[in-house]
């Protein structure tokens, strides 16, 4: 599904991703992990096209999607979340899903049904699949954090991706926030079929989400593998695992 080959990107003289390689096939729900300042973002950054690569290769469904721009790649079926929760913090639960359905949806079927009603059968619908429902009149700005990111997820998915992009879902969340929107995580993947690549520092979430793992050190892939693999790995078991 999305294939990344050397990419490198520079930010005047410090080369934030200096030769990342990574595989994602359709199902998987694929880590990457690697200490603070690694380049995780700024990778998930160019495969949103956030930022353009300086030299490499991006595939997306068969496509080249390098020289495409944040909304293009959107529309080919890649939606992600910020490590920092992106929403309109003044309007309601529903209303920040809507938007981002409307934005979707206006392109093409407002012709065929009132749009109105398809929108909000679609945004309870996406509401209900990631536990808001009840909270769907709340402000958003309102929202503990926990559920401001889970909101985050629900506008990605207003977009119909086929990959989803998660930057650290589970940051500042207490561990019981951690463990249910895992579980929402491994849920998205089950039963709506979606892809999901994510990055995040949690080693036990890691290991029990994950199906592959791309290990990421000074922008550099270290290694893809099953979880299995990694673990087994004595660099990376060295330079990340603490050899544990
Ligand atoms: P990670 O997400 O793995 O913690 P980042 O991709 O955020 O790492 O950052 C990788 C490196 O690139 C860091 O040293 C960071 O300071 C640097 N960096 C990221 N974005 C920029 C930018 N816009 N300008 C300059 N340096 C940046
Ligand atoms: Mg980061």
């Amino acid at each position: 599904m999305l294939l990344v080959e050397d990419l490198h990107k520079s930010f005047e003289d410090f080369t934030a991703v200096d030769g990342a390689n990574l595989q994602v096939r359709q199902g998987e729900l694929v880590a990457v992990i690697g200490p603070n300042g690694a380049g995780k973002t700024t990778l998930f950054n160019l495969i949103t096209g956030h930022l353009k690569a300086d030299r490499g290769r991006i595939r997306f469904l068969d496509r080249e999607i390098n020289r495409m721009a944040a909304h293009e790649i959107c529309r080919q079926g890649i939606a992600r979340s910020f490590q920092i929760a992106n929403i309109f913090h003044r309007l309601s639960v529903f209303r920040n899903v809507q938007v981002s359905v409307l934005s979707q949806k206006k392109l093409s079927r407002s012709l065929f049904r009132p749009a109105q009603t398809l929108v909000v059968e679609e945004t309870r619908r996406i509401l209900e699949s990631v536990g808001l429902l009840g909270k769907q009149l709340d402000i958003a700005g309102s929202l503990s954090h926990g559920d401001k990111r889970i909101l985050e997820i629900a506008i990605a998915l207003g977009n119909e991706p086929q990959l989803l992009i998660l930057d650290e879902p589970t940051a500042g969340m207490s561990p019981e926030e951690t463990a249910s929107t895992m579980e929402l995580v491994k849920r998205l993947a089950r039963d709506q079929g979606l892809t999901i690549l994510f990055c995040e520092h949690d080693m036990d979430v890691v290991f029990d989400v994950a199906t592959h793992i791309m290990v990421m050190q000074h922008g550099r892939t270290l290694i893809q593998g099953t979880p299995e693999e990694v673990r087994r790995n004595a660099t990376v078991q060295d330079a990340y695992l603490g050899g544990a």
